[in-house]
């Protein structure tokens, strides 16, 4: 690639703005999608569809700037490969066929502004693991990448079972939403938020990287407003929502 240590940083410190941008937004405007789509945005996609064209990028894209680095077959760098895909071929290609609600659309805006988004965040996780970074054996036996893979792991299970209980609250054909109840449901309204938040903190310890925490930050500046929207959202819509129910950290936030 023609790319270079500068260009990189460049663009590492472009996604670090973009999570400052991202978080004044989205405090201000609710991201039109789900329970928050309007009307007002603008032509619409079928929103299996959707996720699967906006999170492509992370798969293949990732994948195939991932293969021109020059630590491409070093262990560590595999490794760090081995947990991005496992997170998201399952979300591209497995969590949009478990949802639930035939016929929901998103705006093709959104789609769109995650597409490109997806775009620069691969380019930036993947060239710095394979290529700018520098992995070698010795990272094998530090403890951040085993506390952050273990961060990683702990967060993708916890975000896996919410999303399931969700998309378990509607039979097939269903498109409402009801109240979740139990696990970590009794103490947050946004579980799959907090096990997405853990799993980017546990790459960027993994990867003790300025990539890895400018994603990080943006996907804390991304749905951190979305889970006090969404809770917001819960407490307007049902009289009988749990009081004690917080937004997305238990007993605080
Ligand atoms: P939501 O919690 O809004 O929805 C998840 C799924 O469950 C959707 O299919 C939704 O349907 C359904 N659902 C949600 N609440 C209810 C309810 N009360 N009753 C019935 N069905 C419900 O999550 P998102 O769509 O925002 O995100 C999906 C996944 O993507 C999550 O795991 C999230 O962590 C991840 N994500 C990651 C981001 C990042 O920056 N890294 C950014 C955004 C999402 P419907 O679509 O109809 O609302």
């Amino acid at each position: 690639m023609a790319d270079s240590p500068e260009l990189h940083r460049g663009a590492t410190w472009v996604l670090i703005g973009l999570a400052v941008v991202t978080f004044v937004v989205l405090r201000r405007i609710d991201a039109p999608y789900g329970r928050h789509q309007r009307a007002s945005w603008g032509p619409t996609m079928p929103a299996r569809l959707g996720w699967i064209v906006m999170e492509t990028p992370a798969v293949l894209v990732f994948a195939g700037i991932y293969f021109q680095g020059q630590h491409r077959f070093e262990l560590v760098p595999l490794i760090l490969l081995g947990m991005w895909q496992f997170h998201y071929v399952q979300r591209t290609y497995v969590f949009p066929f478990r949802m639930r609600g035939e016929g929901k659309t998103m705006p093709i805006v959104v789609c769109a502004l995650a597409f490109v988004f997806q775009l620069l965040n691969s380019y930036i996780n993947a060239r710095w693991i394979s290529h700018f970074g520098s992995y070698g054996g010795e990272w094998l036996s530090d403890p951040r990448l085993w506390i952050g893979a273990a961060l990683f792991l702990g967060g993708w299970l916890i975000n896996f079972k919410a999303d399931a209980m969700l998309i378990a609250l509607r039979k097939p054909g269903e498109q409402g939403y009801k109240i979740p109840r139990g696990w970590l449901y009794e103490r947050i309204s946004c579980p799959n938020y907090l096990g997405e938040m853990l799993v980017w903190i546990g790459w960027a310890v993994a990867t003790w990287s300025l990539a890895g925490f400018g994603f990080a930050l943006y996907t804390i500046a991304n749905i951190g407003p979305r889970a006090l929207a969404n809770h917001r959202w819960y407490r307007e819509t049902f009289e009988d929502y749990p009081e004690q129910r917080k937004a997305v950290i238990p007993y605080l936030l």
